[in-house]
């Protein structure tokens, strides 16, 4: 089979976690041809993030303690983990090069005094440029050809827009599958780190936080593979978060929107375009652990079998939202109201994440993390309280509850049976809101409220009994 196996930052952040997995590939690809794709080791990517900060504020010295700190860090698990020592000199070498333009680079910001998205994305991208290397040679150290390529080398090619970057995808499949062939036929492992590319002028661009995800996936349609596997610390998508729901049980099968719409709500994080790559090819992907490799993790396919269309998949929950009702009378019939309420919103940065408006329209409310709460209502105040609204009121600490399932599609009963369970727990609901695709029901409760609420719906539906 062709893999593409894609290591989290908490996989790999130790010595021994990093020459396990150089021991399991070396297994898995007697009998296959493998691309691993990885994150940078666990905490880097905050560090270097921080470093950022630091330049912001002027605080030079932070800044070099915070490289110091990462660059010992490799240092360390350099020599953990390699144990020829021509092998380890190898890599101090091409680690120290790394070193060396990560020092040059936030000099150069320090006395510019600013971080552009350009030279943010430069400076983050280090983080998967170190760990390749530690994870490719941990493998030449066990005796097989490995080698290490950053988004850039293996032709991962974007658009411009910094933080937040698109692939070309005509131009970096061609370049991708010319570059992966050739290691393939060589027999050599390519190593290439996650979440970064290259615009066309060849500037390193990210795809946003948790983006080595989406590389994998894009790598694995472009070399047609036949399974991506995410690797992480966790067994695979949950029915719930089991540190609230005693009873959750691991999903063994959903489909890409299903896990589309985990991804965004659940315990598992995963960057959300992961999943668009696979649609169209229909390449399979499984959620695993890779501290627990008997287990099978989650399989996530185009068609999941029979067994597996429960209505309801997963109950989730996210916490720590703030919701605001807007009110205003000459909202009422006013082409353009949820407009400039939405311009406003987003002229400040702030992320809405769940909308409803009633019919009568003399209301819009809408949810945003607490900590987007304060810049919210000023913001809407400011710009047009007077005008087309007439009053704020705003409720702190509520959680967002939602049911995944593609089943709940045209099965009639679904809300009943939901808000019937969250009833008998004498839960208040405050907002309901379900996409037409009704493959997502979510409403707003107290956050206090919230661990009821899911292990009431949890019971309800009975997924303790999913498999
Ligand atoms: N290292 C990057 C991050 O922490 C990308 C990733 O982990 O997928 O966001
Ligand atoms: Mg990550």
């Amino acid at each position: 089979m062709r893999l593409v196996l894609k290591y989290g930052g908490t996989s790999i952040s130790s010595a021994k976690d990093i020459q396990d997995v150089a021991n399991y590939i070396n297994l898995l690809s007697k009998h296959n041809e493998i691309v691993i794709v990885c994150s940078a080791i666990s905490g880097i990517t905050d560090d270097l993030i921080e470093i950022s900060q630091s330049i912001k504020k002027e605080n030079k010295l932070k800044a070099e303690q915070l490289a110091a700190k990462i660059i010992s860090r490799h240092i360390l698990l350099a020599n953990q983990i390699i144990k020829k020592p021509t092998i380890r000199k190898k890599l101090l070498e091409k680690l120290n090069t790394d070193f060396l333009e990560l020092n040059s680079l936030i000099e150069g910001m320090v006395l510019l005094g600013e971080v552009t998205p350009r030279s943010l994305d430069y400076l983050i991208s280090f983080g998967e440029r170190l760990s390749i290397k530690l994870i490719s040679f941990s493998i030449n150290d066990i005796g097989k050809n490995s080698i290490s390529l950053t988004g850039k080398e293996v032709g991962i090619v974007t658009d411009s827009n910094f933080g937040e970057s698109n692939p070309l995808m005509d131009t970096t499949r061609l370049r991708i599958s010319k570059t992966i062939d050739l290691q393939f036929f060589k027999k050599i492992i390519p190593v290439v780190g996650g979440f970064t590319g290259a615009d066309q002028y060849g500037h390193v661009t990210t795809f946003g936080r948790g983006g080595s995800d989406y590389t994998a996936t894009i790598i694995g349609s472009c070399i047609k593979a036949d399974e991506i596997w995410l690797m992480s610390d966790i067994d695979g998508l949950m029915t719930a978060d089991p540190k609230i729901v005693k009873n959750a049980k691991l999903l063994k099968e959903v489909s890409y929107i299903e896990a589309t719409e985990m991804a965004l709500f659940g315990a598992k994080q995963i960057h959300p375009r992961t999943f668009e790559p696979l649609i169209a090819k229909k390449i399979p992907m499984k959620i695993r652990n890779s501290f627990n490799l008997k287990n099978e993790g989650t399989l996530v396919t185009h068609s999941p079998s029979l067994s597996s269309k429960n209505t309801v998949k997963c109950v989730s929950h996210i916490r720590h939202n703030g919701l605001i009702d807007i009110r205003g009378g000459t909202m009422v019939g006013t082409p353009g109201t949820a407009a400039k309420i939405f311009a406003t919103l987003a002229k400040s940065g702030i992320n809405v994440m769940m909308i409803s408006q009633n019919p009568s329209e003399s209301s819009i409310t809408i949810v945003v993390k607490n900590t987007d709460l304060d810049k919210a209502v000023n913001a809407l105040e400011m710009e047009l309280l007077g005008k087309i609204i007439k009053k704020l009121e705003v409720t702190t600490d509520v959680a967002i509850i939602a049911l995944i399932g593609s089943g709940m599609r045209g099965t009639v009963g679904v809300a009943s049976k939901v808000f019937g369970a969250i009833e008998k727990k004498k839960v208040n609901v405050a907002m309901i809101t379900q996409g037409s695709s009704e493959l997502n029901l979510a409403f707003v409760v107290k956050d206090s409220d919230s661990n009821t609420a899911v292990q009431a719906l949890h019971d309800a539906f009975e997924l303790d009994k999913i498999n």
